[in-house]
C-alpha cells in the first residue's frame, strides 16, 4: 500500500499524459508508473484478469505468459443475406480510405479486427450459434434505420433479441446495440467507437512464437485448389508446411493468402487467412490446431470423426436431461419422469489417458444391482461444451476426474440444465456414484 492520496496518484498520470477515468481500474504499467515515482518495487503477483480469461476460452497456455504481445483484435461481421454486411464494410472501408487520406488513421480503425458483431435487421432477427457466444463479445448492429417505419420496428427488434438472451445494455444488461444505417452511414461511427470500446476492454494478448490455433471461419469446396478453409490464427504463427487438424480434417498447408487474395508465408495472432492443402472440408466453427506429424493429425482427426458420430447417434436419442441428484431421487421415489431407472449415464473427462480406465474399473467395481453405469463418453481434457450438447442428448451427467470447466462452459451447463460434478479424488467420487445409484445423493451447490 502507497500511503498517499488518489489526488497525487492521478497527478502523477495527468503529468505523463494519461487520465484514467473516475472509479477506473489502473492496469499493470501505470501501477508500475506510479510505483517508480516513490521508488517502491512492484512485485506482481500471478495472471491478470485478462490472462486469466484468455486461459479460460482456451487459446493461451501456461507457457504463453511470458511472452505475451498484443493482439489486434478482428471484426467479424454476421448477418443474413441481405442485411446490409457488404454495405458496412464498403462504408467503414471507405471511412477508412478517407481517414488516411486526411492523414490520420485513428489507431482505434487501425486496431479493429476482430469482436463479432451481430447484425439484425429491422424486419427480422439473426441468430448464430455457431461461436461460442459466451467468449466473444458481441455487438448489435440494427441496420436500416435510414427506411420508413424503421424506427417504430427498433423496439420489437431489441425485445426479440431480448428474449433470446441478448439483453441490451440500455436495458441493463451487457449487449450493445447500436442503430445505424449502412447506406448513409448514420451513427457508423457510433458503432465504431462502440467496437473499439469492447476492443480494449478485451485487452487481447496472445504469443506470436509457438504453434498456431485458432477457429475456422469458413470452409468450402474449391474446384482447382481443393478443400479451402479461412482460419482465424488465435494464437502463435501459422505457416506454410504446417501441419494442421481441424475437426474431422487434416493436413500440411500447402499455401496460404491474406484477405487481398495475396500468398503469404505466414500469419501471425488475429490475421485471418485462407489456407489449402486440407484432405477435407473442415466445419466452421471448428478450432484448427497445428501439430508436429502428419500421424498426430491423422490419429485426431480419427478420434474427431469417431466423437462426432457418435454425438450424432446420440443426439437422435432424446433430450431430456438429468442431474445425479434428480437421478438420485428418483431412484428413491420412483417418480422417474421418462428416466430410466436402472441405468446411469455418464459423460467422462480425465485428465490423462492412463486414467480413464483406472477410473472406469473402479467405478465399474460398485455394485450394479440395481442400476448400471453406461459410458457415453470416455476422453481427456477440460469439459467442454460439445460435452455439454452430448449429455443433454443422452441425458447423461458429466463427471471430471482432474480436468477444468471454464465459465463459460458452466453457464452454458447451467442454461442447459446439465450437472458437471468435477472430483479430485477418486474416492470421493466413488462415494457420491454409489450414493447416486443407491438414492442417497445431496445435490451440488
Ligand atoms: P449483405 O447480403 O448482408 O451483404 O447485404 P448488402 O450489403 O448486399 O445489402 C443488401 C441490400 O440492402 C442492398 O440493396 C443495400 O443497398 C441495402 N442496404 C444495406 N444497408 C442499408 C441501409 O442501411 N439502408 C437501406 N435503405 N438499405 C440498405
Amino acid at each position: 500500500n502507497l500511503a498517499v492520496s488518489e489526488g497525487e496518484i492521478l497527478g502523477h498520470l495527468y503529468a505523463k499524459g494519461i487520465k484514467p477515468d473516475r472509479g477506473q481500474k489502473l492496469d499493470k504499467e501505470m501501477v508500475k508508473m506510479v510505483c517508480r515515482e516513490y521508488d517502491v518495487e512492484v512485485i506482481d503477483v500471478g495472471p491478470t484478469k485478462i490472462e486469466e480469461m484468455a486461459k479460460k476460452i482456451e487459446i493461451l497456455d501456461e507457457e504463453d505468459l511470458d511472452n505475451l504481445q498484443d493482439q489486434p483484435p478482428v471484426l467479424t461481421i454476421m448477418g443474413h443475406v441481405d442485411h446490409g454486411k457488404t454495405t458496412l464494410l464498403d462504408y467503414i472501408r471507405k471511412s477508412k480510405v478517407a481517414a488516411s487520406e486526411a492523414g490520420g488513421i485513428t489507431q482505434g480503425l487501425e486496431r479493429i479486427r476482430f469482436k463479432c458483431l451481430l447484425m439484425a435487421l429491422c424486419s427480422h432477427v439473426f441468430f448464430l450459434t455457431l461461436l461460442d457466444m459466451s467468449c466473444v463479445p458481441i455487438i448489435v448492429a440494427i441496420n436500416k434505420i435510414d427506411k420508413e417505419g424503421a424506427l417504430d420496428r427498433v423496439m420489437q427488434v431489441m425485445q426479440e433479441l431480448s428474449s433470446n438472451g441478448c439483453q441490451p445494455e440500455d436495458w441493463g444488461g451487457d449487449v450493445p446495440m447500436v442503430q445505424i444505417s449502412a447506406l448513409t452511414g448514420k451513427n457508423v461511427n457510433d458503432l465504431l467507437e462502440t467496437t473499439m470500446l469492447v476492443a480494449e476492454l478485451q485487452e487481447l494478448k496472445a504469443n506470436p512464437d509457438r504453434n498456431a490455433k485458432g477457429t475456422i471461419i469458413e470452409a468450402g469446396l474449391d474446384k482447382s485448389k481443393g478443400p479451402v478453409a479461412t482460419f482465424i490464427v488465435q494464437n502463435g504463427t501459422l505457416k506454410k508446411g504446417d501441419v494442421v487438424v481441424c475437426g474431422e480434417a487434416f493436413g500440411k498447408i500447402r499455401a496460404l493468402f491474406d484477405d487481398a487474395g495475396k500468398r503469404v508465408d505466414d500469419a501471425g495472432p488475429s490475421i485471418p487467412v485462407q489456407v489449402i492443402g486440407l484432405n477435407n472440408v473442415p466445419l466452421a466453427g471448428d478450432e484448427f490446431k497445428v501439430v508436429d506429424s502428419p500421424d498426430i493429425a491423422r490419429e485426431r482427426a480419427k478420434e474427431r470423426a469417431i466423437s462426432l458420430r457418435d454425438e450424432r447417434i446420440l443426439a437422435k436419442a432424446g433430450d431430456g436431461k438429468i442431474t445425479l441428484s434428480s437421478f438420485a431421487s428418483a431412484v428413491t421415489t420412483g417418480k422417474n419422469s421418462g428416466l430410466d431407472l436402472h441405468q446411469l449415464n455418464i459423460i467422462m473427462k480425465v485428465d490423462l489417458q492412463g486414467s480413464i480406465e483406472a477410473v472406469k474399473q473402479a467405478l465399474q467395481k460398485l455394485p450394479q444391482d440395481n442400476v448400471t453405469l453406461k459410458f457415453i463418453l470416455q476422453a481427456t481434457g477440460d469439459v467442454s461444451t460439445s460435452d455439454v450438447d452430448l449429455a443433454v442428448a443422452s441425458k447423461a451427467i458429466i463427471f471430471g476426474f482432474s480436468v477444468k470447466v471454464s465459465g463459460s462452459v458452466k453457464s452454458y451447463a447451467d442454461n442447459k440444465g446439465v450437472e458437471i460434478r468435477i472430483y479430485k479424488v477418486i474416492y470421493d467420487l466413488l462415494d457420491d456414484m454409489r450414493a447416486a445409484m443407491e438414492g442417497l445423493l445431496d445435490p451440488v451447490e
